[in-house]
């Protein structure tokens, strides 16, 4: 997702959950509350705004777009580091096979290497989504409002503002 400079932001006030018959899925409903930010020039800023439901005051910590790339590329060197342990270990385990030597899955050893082995392609699947998605903003709970109802709503920014989002 580009990082603009100014941007648009969607707050959820979650007004209920309920069933989607086609899908079968939970749903969540919420009221969005819609702004306009600025990132600042540089660090972060905390940006305070009004729940256009219930009123209550929420804060957005916004970071500059160089900062939020700069964790951007930290997410993706984390995915960079899942995804090569995952090759090496693979290449690693062909390798041994190729050689005659199994695994020795009795031992420590085989379960292990599988385990990192998984670990690391989590490891490239959270960070290339964390990366793609980090927007550098994010919902602090304003006084009052640790209740987990608000929430920032992820997703294409610039759609046109609705109403009822089911997300
Ligand atoms: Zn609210």
């Amino acid at each position: 997702m580009p990082l603009r400079e100014e941007t648009t932001i969607r707050i959820g006030h979650l007004t209920g959950t309920g069933f989607d018959v086609l899908s079968t899925e939970r749903k969540r409903r919420y009221t969005v509350t819609t702004r306009r930010i600025r990132r600042p020039a540089t660090g972060k800023a905390l940006v305070e705004l009004h729940c256009d439901r219930c009123g209550a005051a929420l804060l957005v910590r916004v970071r500059s777009r160089a900062l939020s790339r700069t964790i951007r590329k930290r997410y993706k060197l984390t995915a960079f580091i899942g995804a090569v342990s995952a090759v090496v270990l693979y290449g690693g385990a062909v390798g041994l096979d190729q050689a005659g030597v199994v695994l020795p899955f009795t031992s420590v050893l085989g379960p292990v290497s599988v385990i990192a082995f998984l670990l690391g392609l989590a490891a490239f699947a959270v960070g290339m989504y964390a990366s793609y998605n980090e927007e550098g903003i994010r919902l602090r709970s304003g006084p009052g409002v640790a209740d987990g109802t608000h929430r920032l709503l992820l997703g294409d920014l610039h759609d046109p503002p609705r109403r009822t989002l089911v997300s």
